[in-house]
């Protein structure tokens, strides 16, 4: 692994897309081959990564991803949003199978979702107020941290403590919740995650929550967690003064971070390196170096916001919102639609919203829980520039392997603005103007248009090759085409999913 640098200590993989980039086999190879611990500093049970044990598959939101590496550390920050139920869950399947879970730590000061998180957020997805959130209660809770009437880990633990800080947490939401009609909040409460009903009150018609019920549940997880609580923010600063390795593992990426993504499309987080270096109780000071992970040549986004080089466009957008969308379902609607060495799809001929497909279809572009498509679109340099500028210019590429079939590639090489006057700081957009690095707010770039420089493609299967040098001509000259334009250097190419298919710096 030539890229890393020998004095790195303290190393971030950060998404700079919007999620679902391929983090996690970076994740899993440096836990492997170089980390002491990893750590998680941002999101929640919002976030997902595929766990294997044994020949079977497990999703894990919350637990890191270093987990099945008994050895290592594995922290939980006080930046993540930590729903006890969903650590208690993951922790049940590892235990289940007889793994260790005793290097799990969880920051004492890290903040708790709560049932009232969980209402709030199904309750505002079904109004004019909708972002596409995963509904896992994850907004909610930063809102409430930045209100003063968030609960933190620690309180799972302090009876009394839960008690008050639940009371004047609830009365502060009960308002809200009045303005909804109470078997809307009845059906939602009867979800899972909300325990089937348990905390909700059925008789009282001015209060939805039993505090009771959830002071009970609450201090059960807390007597469950007990043995996995403490100050990490400590242990993280002893970790870096005494030289550990560290890995920061990012969620999600930097387009849906809250300060420097598509907002207010976005995540409750900062998911950049700034806010994931804080969300374990480091400066972004201790972070030596920032590998951050992109998919090439092409992007997919998951829910609403903008998306320019969005294949099909708005037809893309609305089919993959659209309920009970699966890819069973699509592919029951489309099924001729796939590329392969035999049935290559070319961007010249086939209709925008079909290559979509395609390439769906080739990369698996599906949530990897729901089945739920993944709009996608060709690769854009004004937001990779954007994203490099922030997370920093060291990059993977990942994918390379999905447009194997694809006679030509497209990349986004700026935009023309096409929408009313804008004051940007200070200058102003006017119809016409050039855009070459994003402004990455979701009133700009929806009318931003695409221009596209188009490459031959490579035509040939990739997924065997392990050195930079034997891959085809082609695909090497769009990577020097994106390392010039962008400034970034790439330092790891990703040519199938499985671990080996990895092609680091020589
Ligand atoms: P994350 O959300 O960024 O952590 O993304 P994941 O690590 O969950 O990756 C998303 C999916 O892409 C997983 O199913 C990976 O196995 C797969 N994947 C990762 N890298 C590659 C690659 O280079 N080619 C292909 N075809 N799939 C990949």
């Amino acid at each position: 692994m030539n890229w890393l640098n020998e004095s790195t200590r303290t190393l971030a993989v950060i998404g700079l897309h919007f999620g679902d980039e391929g983090k996690g086999k970076f994740v899993d190879k440096l836990t492997t081959d170089w980390a002491d611990i990893v750590a998680r500093g941002t999101g929640g049970a919002n976030a997902g990564h595929t766990i294997c044990i044994g020949d079977e598959k497990h999703v894990f939101h919350l637990i890191p991803s270093g987990i099945l590496h008994p050895g290592k550390l594995n922290v939980i920050g006080n930046g993540v949003a930590v729903d006890p139920r969903v650590v208690v869950e993951e922790l049940d399947i590892l235990k289940s199978k007889n793994l260790a879970t005793d290097h799990l730590r969880i920051a004492y000061n890290a903040h708790l979702v709560l049932p009232s998180h969980l209402v709030i957020d199904r309750l505002r997805e079904s109004g004019s107020g909708k972002v596409g959130s995963t509904l896992r209660g994850v907004g909610p809770t930063y809102v409430d941290h930045y209100r003063r009437i968030g609960l933190q880990v620690r309180d799972l633990r302090n009876k009394d403590a839960l008690w008050k800080k639940l009371k004047l947490n609830l009365e502060e939401h009960a308002c809200f919740m009045r303005s909804f009609d109470r078997e809307v909040i009845r059906d939602i409460m009867e979800h899972e995650h909300l325990l089937e009903g348990a905390y909700f009150r059925p008789n009282d018609l001015n209060v939805v929550f039993d505090s009771d019920a959830i002071v009970e549940q609450y201090l059960a997880y807390g007597r469950l967690l007990a043995q996995h609580i403490e100050d990490t923010d400590a242990l993280m600063y002893q970790a870096v003064k005494s030289g550990q390795r560290i890995l920061l593992e990012g969620a999600q990426g930097t387009l849906l971070s809250e300060r420097y993504g598509t907002y207010p499309y976005v995540t409750a987080s900062d998911c950049t390196t700034t806010g994931l270096a804080q969300g374990v109780g480091l400066s972004v000071r201790d972070v030596d170096q920032t590998l951050g992970i992109a998919k090439a040549f092409y992007m997919s986004r998951v829910g609403g916001g903008p998306f320019p080089t969005e294949m099909g466009g708005e037809k893309s957008e609305r089919w993959c919102a659209k309920e009970g969308v699966t890819r069973d379902v699509e592919l029951r609607e489309y099924p001729s639609v796939s590329i392969s060495k035999t049935n290559p799809i070319d961007s010249t001929t086939t209709e925008d919203f079909f290559m979509g497909v395609a390439i769906r279809r080739h990369g698996n572009e599906y949530g990897a829980t729901t089945g739920r498509p993944r709009r996608v679109g060709w690769f854009d340099l004004p937001l990779l520039r954007h994203a490099a500028h922030v997370v920093g210019r060291d990059i993977a590429l990942t994918m390379l392997d999905v447009l194997d079939a694809c006679p030509e590639i497209k990349i986004c090489t700026g935009y023309i603005y096409a929408g009313p006057d804008q004051w940007v700081g200070n200058r102003q957009l006017t119809d016409g103007h050039v855009i070459s690095c994003a402004v990455p707010m979701a009133d700009i770039l929806e009318h931003c248009e695409p221009l596209y420089k188009v490459f031959p493609g490579w035509m040939s299967d990739i997924t065997g090759i392990r050195s930079r040098k034997d891959l085809p001509r082609e695909l090497l000259n769009i990577v020097s085409f994106i390392e010039s334009e962008a400034r970034v250097t790439t330092r790891v190419l990703s040519v199938g999913p499985d671990r080996e298919q990895t092609i680091f710096d020589e």
